[in-house]
């Protein structure tokens, strides 16, 4: 591929920091990087306190033990998102209740939660699909009615906003991912952030095998001791560092996406109007976080034949999730197809443009040509 759908970039001080951790002899979880990176993930999310995690996928399965998730439980979540989002419930032999994305965002249908909350309901997940926010006034309004928990899978979200707010401080919890698909990277990585008080030090407990040490360390008890399940959620301070780098470089990463995403939308509205297809909506007060560059074609025949266009002019593009409730996992829980129509339409006609931290202009022009030469057959002969 000439122009791969991502290319993991490295800022520049990426590898002076890791020598650093090294050299500063505290290379396990919890050292001088991981307590920067602490600091500064609260600062971007005004969250109350910031752990930062071995992955989103680890952070997510520690709010279901902070929630007390276990078996008859229900959590209220998109069909559209990553397997972990449900994962970290399932494996607490919670039940997943999928609902429906609005059609505009492809975020969870905020009109749909209602009718589906029962009472063995214990929380709403929300992503913030592609780093634009979800409705999150209706949602939280909803969940503080029905007594129920939030948590925003930020995995997209971070440099996002809802409202002058940041995306990541509006659920008990959020969680990041820095995986090297993300914004900001580190390889494999995470963050678990906590909006709610009350949860910080048991989270500190869970992500330390269960034991208070994080109080011995900080002088606070003089032996430390197994206190409740847990497991080994942290990462080495050699991965934080290679995060710093990143998070320092962050106005530039997100300047370029952002330089190419709104590149890409100016660039191909006429395509888009011409041909049927729908480029992402940003609603007016929503700051999103550029995390991909989506589109709808009219049918799924119209994207497979558009990314074979892409990939025969060497570039890369690229469909997203199947839907969680149509997986071969999914049938398993009595979900069938037909039953989330807005989800299942949108992953069928989906496709992702190239969109990487150090892609160039002439890239971009590149994929809007190509994507320009392409004429979806929905429409040829009609226009
Ligand atoms: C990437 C991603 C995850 C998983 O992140 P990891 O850090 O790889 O565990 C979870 N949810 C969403 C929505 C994601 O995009």
């Amino acid at each position: 591929m000439k122009i791969p759908f991502n290319r993991p970039v490295l800022m520049g001080d990426e590898q002076r920091y890791m020598a650093d951790a090294l050299q500063r002899g505290h290379v396990s979880g919890d050292g001088y990087y991981t307590k920067a990176v602490n600091a500064r993930l609260c600062e971007l999310t005004k969250s109350r306190a910031g752990l930062m995690t071995t992955s989103c996928t680890h952070a997510i399965e520690m709010t279901a033990l902070l929630l007390g998730v276990g078996p008859g439980d229900e959590i209220i979540m998109p069909s559209f998102t990553f397997v972990s989002t449900a994962n970290a419930f399932v494996l607490r032999g919670a039940k997943p209740v999928f609902a429906d994305v609005r059609p505009d965002t492809l975020n969870i249908d905020e009109r749909a939660l209602e009718a589906a909350i029962t009472p063995r309901t214990k929380a709403i997940v929300v992503v913030h699909y592609a780093g634009i926010g979800c409705e999150m006034d209706v949602i939280c309004e909803t969940a503080r009615r029905r007594g129920l928990a939030v948590v925003e899978d930020n995995a997209h979200g971070l440099f996002g906003g809802y409202r002058g707010r940041p995306l990541g401080s509006f659920g008990a919890f959020a969680t990041q991912s820095f995986h090297e698909t993300k914004n900001v990277i580190c390889g494999e990585g995470g963050a678990l952030m906590i909006n709610d008080e009350a949860f910080v030090e048991r989270a500190e407990i869970i992500r330390e095998k269960g034991t208070n040490r994080n109080r011995f360390f900080r002088g606070l008890i003089d032996k430390y001791t197994w206190v409740e399940p847990g497991s080994s959620y942290l990462p080495s301070d050699i991965l934080a560092a290679f995060l710093w780098a990143q998070l320092e470089a962050s106005a530039r990463i997100q300047e370029r996406r952002s330089a190419i995403w709104t590149g890409y939308h100016a660039g191909l509205r006429g395509w888009a109007e011409r041909t049927g297809a729908t480029l992402p909506t940003v609603p007016p007060d929503r700051t999103q976080a550029f995390h991909l560059f989506y589109m709808l074609l009219p049918t799924t025949e119209d994207r497979d034949g558009l990314i074979a266009h892409l990939r025969a002019n060497e570039i890369g593009a690229v469909f997203h999730y199947v839907p969680l409730h149509t997986s071969e996992y999914g049938r398993t829980l009595g979900y069938t197809d037909g039953q989330l129509p807005v989800t299942e339409s949108a992953s069928e006609r989906l496709v992702r443009l190239p969109l990487f931290n150090d892609m160039r202009e002439d890239e971009m022009q590149r994929v809007i040509e190509a994507v320009g030469a392409f004429e979806p057959r929905a429409r040829v002969g009609t226009a």
